[in-house]
């Protein structure tokens, strides 16, 4: 949650004028790109030598997909913010798991109580908290800062002789559509911090809501996933242009002309 917005050159952001972008306002990876012959006219109308969402999360791909201009703006733009009421009670909440499955304190936050029970479950097998998965472009393993994605898992164990992983998300506040995308990835992820997983399950808690969402997926099953997010990533790589892409979400994006952001929308 972000209140209101400064808004401030990002001094690392790469925004040199390179190739006009095709009919479709996208410029595809390794096509050849011819010397710039223009200026950027300001922050809105520059071309961009490289996407400003590598290495991509899924939260990165998630805001592209709905509004690229929004996801530029988001990672180049620096912005003065305080965490919003509830942003702050999730990472409280995080927080307190995170130490109580990582066995430093048996306190766990209110919103979470109601599931003390399923923590306990989770730490009688030592789970990995906050395990931190980088790949490069084959989705192999890679170091977290020259990789090409990347992504965190709120708990996670393997179990060898079964060759099956276990993931667990922490959800508060509300359930959304894109969770299941979420899901998605973090099962990809199983593949490369467990490489000879049979099966993965994540589940996710969404203790507002009192509700647990399961995904089941067997290793054959994982790549056609792992195909239909290359094609997404690759054109999200690609688009060097990232147009804003108005829509009912313009109400309240910090980036709007209603709010002084730099959109005309
Ligand atoms: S105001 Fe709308 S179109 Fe403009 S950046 Fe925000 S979400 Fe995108």
């Amino acid at each position: 949650m972000t209140s209101a917005a400064q808004w401030h050159p990002k001094p690392k952001a790469d925004l040199t004028p390179t190739a006009p972008p095709d009919s479709q306002g996208r410029v595809l990876r390794g096509a050849a790109i011819p010397a710039a012959t223009t200026k950027p006219s300001g922050l809105s109308g520059a071309v961009l030598t490289k996407s400003p969402l590598i290495p991509w999360s899924y939260s990165r791909l998630s805001k592209y997909e709905r509004c690229p201009a929004q996801a530029k703006w988001s990672y180049t733009l620096k912005r003065d913010y305080v965490q919003g009421v509830a942003a702050a009670r999730g990472s409280a909440a995080h927080s307190t798991i995170e130490n109580f499955l990582s066995k430093k304190t048996k306190v766990l936050h209110t919103a979470v109580l109601p599931y003390q029970h399923v923590m306990e479950d989770i730490r009688r097998f030592n789970p990995e908290v906050e395990k931190e998965v980088a790949i490069d472009r084959n989705w192999q393993a890679a170091p977290w800062n020259a990789c090409w994605g990347r992504g965190g898992i709120d708990a996670a164990y393997y179990i060898r002789k079964q060759r099956k992983a276990e993931l667990f998300e922490w959800k508060t506040g509300k359930m959304y559509d894109d969770h299941d995308e979420q899901r998605r990835i973090y099962i990809l992820f199983s593949a490369v911090a467990y490489p000879d997983v049979e099966e993965t399950r994540i589940r996710s808690y969404y203790f507002d809501l009192d509700k647990m969402k399961e995904l089941v997926v067997r290793r054959e099953e994982m790549e056609p996933i792992r195909t239909d997010f290359n094609a997404r990533l690759h054109i999200m790589e690609g688009d060097t242009v990232m147009a804003p892409r108005p829509g009912y979400y313009c109400s309240w994006c910090d980036f709007s002309k209603a709010k002084g952001g730099p959109c005309k929308f």
